[in-house]
């Protein structure tokens, strides 16, 4: 028992996961032992869902203070230094870069693979699948009335304080903070200024402190997550969906184990490999989590301490990314989409493609880093192109899973772009060496 709490916290998490996969299989609806539905499955399957939603929890209460510090002391230091324009510009356009790469990637292997191009049949049974209207509303929330306009015009709180209880508003939170930090760093620096700077330096330090303390029950959390997920997917259903499900994954493969690495090489000069392992906490949180913004607590953590990336550049890039950038979604969003219109047997033009990319994109720019929230941009995307909104019902089977996997892009597209910039900042400590073994 001492062995296993000593060693590193990936592996822990590593053995919940599978631990998680097996107890989900026993109870689940492939159950060997029939116990599907039983109440032991379903006392099992609560038990696990409380154990879950406490971490998440925890997670989740740290994210508010801990990006209210972290924006605010990197760009209030970036103001002396008139590095905030540069860094911004960079920041965003390597953001832009990479979600265009993958949405065209998504693009390319749904066009190839055409996943949605079955029998007229199976296409009758799919679109058979589509959640009612009241379904629909229930499932992706008020938003469906939401168009472009309306995602970008909740970037400005009207109410910080509201912003900051509202996980799904984290964006607008952010922007405050790095108003408020470039304001700090400009203000006359005389005693109350400077008390205000110390205030959020401390403050930092604290939550710091407080994500290393909540990170040693995350094997206990990632256990209840994974474990309520297994023990409620039908893998039978997959059969029906096994193209579509194949075309996300292996477009996400790709983004994640060519795309980037190969920006890792060309601009950042690091060995990929180095940089998949000092993020693998981070990457099997977010997994496990489905949600970029629970996971920033992590990701900061391993991007400063086991990839050397320093706080001024992390702490400004990965609050940010956490929101507006997220390659995994607009991908998938892009995948869904050409899907569904095949599914429909409505044979997209290209200018109808180029708006589902520019959608993919913008919307991705939106969506809050918590599970299924691309659901929203989706329909709204739908919509856009003249699709029924029901028809997300197909793919919501699978959401879930597939929400994993993108989470994980989400999280690594991020720290690589934290990467990128820091390597053009000429930093020279990162990925120098290889991580150390504690985390
Ligand atoms: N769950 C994703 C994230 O947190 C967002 C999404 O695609 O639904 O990054």
């Amino acid at each position: 028992m001492k062995a296993i709490l000593r060693s590193p916290l990936w592996l822990q998490i590593l053995v919940a996961i599978a631990l998680a996969g097996l107890t989900g299989y026993l109870i689940g609806p492939q159950s060997p032992f029939d116990l599907a539905g039983s109440v032991f499955a379903a006392n099992t399957i609560w038990w696990l869902d409380y154990i879950g939603d406490l971490f998440l929890q925890a997670l989740k209460m740290i994210v508010v203070p801990l990006i209210a510090a972290a924006v605010i002391t990197a760009v209030a230091n970036m103001g002396k230094e008139h590095a905030f324009g540069r860094l911004g510009l960079k920041v965003i356009g390597l953001y832009a870069l990479t979600t265009l790469f993958s949405v065209c990637t998504g693009l390319f292997f749904v066009n190839v693979i055409q996943p949605g191009d079955v029998p007229e049949s199976v296409a009758n049974a799919l679109q058979g699948q589509s959640m009612s209207p009241e379904e629909l509303e229930a499932t992706v929330g008020q938003s469906t009335e939401e168009d472009i306009w309306g995602i970008f015009k909740r970037m400005i709180p009207a109410n910080v304080l509201a912003a900051g209880s509202d996980n799904r508003a984290l964006l607008a939170l952010i922007v405050f903070c790095i108003l408020f930090g470039f304001f700090l760093g400009q203000a006359t620096q005389n005693d109350g200024v400077r008390a205000v700077r110390a205030a959020f330096d401390g403050l930092y330090e604290i939550m710091l402190r407080i994500t290393d303390f909540v990170m040693k029950f995350a094997p206990i959390g990632v256990f209840g997550l994974v474990g309520e997920t297994a023990a409620q997917v039908e893998l039978q259903q997959l059969w029906s969906l096994v193209a579509y499900f194949f075309t996300v994954v292996a477009s996400l493969g790709f983004h994640l184990f060519v795309t980037l690495p190969v920006l890792l090489v060309v601009i950042g000069r690091v060995k990929p490999w180095r940089h998949f392992a000092a993020m693998f906490p981070a990457l099997l949180t977010a997994f496990s989590t489905s949600s970029s913004s629970a996971t920033l607590p992590l990701t900061l953590e391993c991007l400063q301490e086991r990839a050397k990336v320093s706080p001024r550049v992390s702490n400004f890039t990965c609050p940010l990314g956490a929101t507006i950038n997220m390659d995994g979604t607009a991908l998938y969003e892009c995948v869904v989409v050409v899907f569904l219109a095949q599914v429909w047997g409505l044979e997209l033009t290209l200018a109808q493609q180029f708006l589902v990319v520019i959608l993919a994109l913008l919307t991705s720019v939106g969506v809050a880093g918590v599970p299924s929230a691309s659901l929203v941009a989706i329909v709204v995307i739908l919509a856009a192109v003249g699709l029924p909104a029901e028809g997300i019902g197909i793919i919501f089977v699978f959401d879930r899973i597939l929400d994993m996997m993108r989470t994980a892009v989400n999280v690594f597209s991020d720290s690589v772009v934290a990467v990128l910039v820091a390597r053009t900042e000429g930093e020279t400590d990162v990925l120098a060496q290889t991580v150390p073994a504690k985390a």
